[in-house]
């Protein structure tokens, strides 16, 4: 495998139309894509990102072959990969990544995914043996007392905690969440997260994973904050893993020894596909305080994330070795392993066309474009 050189990070935006509310509201559209290049205008500034997709740029349906294709078959070479959706709450993070519960999609990223990897390893299965494993986690911000905050992974998988997830914010400052206890989060000596018990689902056909997605998603706990009554104080991040044992047939060198190659016998890659949180400042989403103080600190994750990425994509600045601030917060030591080092990182900035959400719009293509 190459060295670290090999580090790409890419980045899309994905512009949805106006919706029924922004129509009913009255709401312009403030985007203009400026094409051929792959930019975004709005007001008086301009951005150039690797692809635009939606509102008159690139065709959404073409995002999956352009963006994710190519790190799903990086995934039979061994490539860890992370594909990220990042925006304000209502600006299609979960329509484009396909999280959401029963939202007939067959044309988000993760139900795409599913798809190009079974067909996939339906070409390969003479050469190698496959073997999958799925795992869906929420991970969140919680007050346990008034003051006090918890973050938590949800194991959206273990299955007595399916279709029991509810939250009751009955009174201000609790939020209590049933079903089974949150999974542990551990950290080894060197700075490494994981999650003690977590729920690996071993699936052989796209419908068993098809199926996992479908129960992690009704699974997912909801808050409702004043933008939206979705989840958008959790980051959701389905993670596949791929094995695959490639069938062994001894190849005779020039010398007639038998070159055994072992290290090219098992190839182990993960792909994890994130619906991030919210990325509205605390004032947005206003309210009880409750809300305010997990707006603040999911933007502290975020910011994090943004750091993170950042540094991976200034190559200029990596190949000199320059230190990437893994180490600020759990998500993006969670997601350590698939980003950065030989791992491919694609993020897909959603944004709304509408007027009324410029301000927001504005912050995530100014996030967006310090990742590139
Ligand atoms: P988020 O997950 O960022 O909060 P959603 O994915 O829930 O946002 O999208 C908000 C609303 O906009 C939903 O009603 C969704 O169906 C709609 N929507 C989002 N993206 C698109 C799109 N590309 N085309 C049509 N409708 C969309
Ligand atoms: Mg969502």
């Amino acid at each position: 495998m190459e060295a670290s050189e090999d580090c790409c990070v890419k980045v899309a935006v994905h512009i949805r139309p106006l919706i029924g509310d922004e129509k009913a509201q009255g709401c312009k559209d403030c985007i203009t894509v400026v094409t051929p290049k792959p930019q975004v205008q709005i007001g008086s500034r301009s951005f150039t990102f690797d692809h635009v997709y939606g509102s008159y740029g690139s065709p959404s349906s073409s995002m999956f072959e352009e963006c994710v294709a190519p790190l799903v078959d990086g995934l039979f070479q061994g490539y860890n990969a992370t594909v990220l959706a990042y925006g304000q709450t209502g600006s299609g993070k979960t329509y484009t990544m396909g999280t959401g519960y029963r939202d007939g999609g067959q044309t988000g990223v993760v139900p795409q995914v599913m798809n190009a990897l079974f067909s996939k390893i339906e070409t390969l299965k003479h050469e190698a043996d496959f073997q999958l494993h799925v795992s869906f986690i929420e991970y969140l911000t919680n007050f346990f007392d008034a003051k006090i905050l918890k973050e938590e992974v949800r194991d959206l998988l273990e299955p007595t905690y399916i279709g029991k997830s509810e939250i009751s914010n009955g009174h201000a400052g609790k939020v209590t969440v049933h079903g089974k206890p949150p999974i542990q989060i551990r950290e080894t000596s060197n700075g490494v997260i994981t999650l003690a018990g977590l729920t690996e689902v071993g699936v052989s056909t796209l419908k068993e994973m098809a199926s996992c997605l479908d129960q992690g998603s009704l699974s997912r706990a909801t808050g409702s904050t004043n933008m939206n009554n979705q989840s958008s104080r959790s980051h959701a991040i389905f993670t596949i893993t791929l094995e695959q044992i490639r069938r062994f047939s001894p190849v005779l060198s020039s010398d007639s020894s038998i070159n055994e190659d072992i290290s090219e016998d098992f190839l182990c890659a993960k792909l994890h596909l994130v619906d991030l949180a919210g990325s509205e400042r605390a004032k947005r989403t206003g309210s009880d305080g409750v809300r305010f103080k997990e707006g603040v600190h999911i933007n502290k994750g975020l910011l994090a994330l943004g750091n993170v990425i950042s540094a991976l994509g200034d190559e200029k600045k990596r190949k000199e070795g320059m230190h990437v601030p893994y180490r600020d917060s759990k998500l993006t030591r969670l997601l350590q392993d698939s980003l950065g080092g030989n791992s491919r990182t694609v993020m897909i900035a959603c944004i709304s066309p509408a007027d009324i959400n410029a301000e927001e719009t504005l912050n995530t293509l100014k996030y967006a474009n310090r990742a590139r």
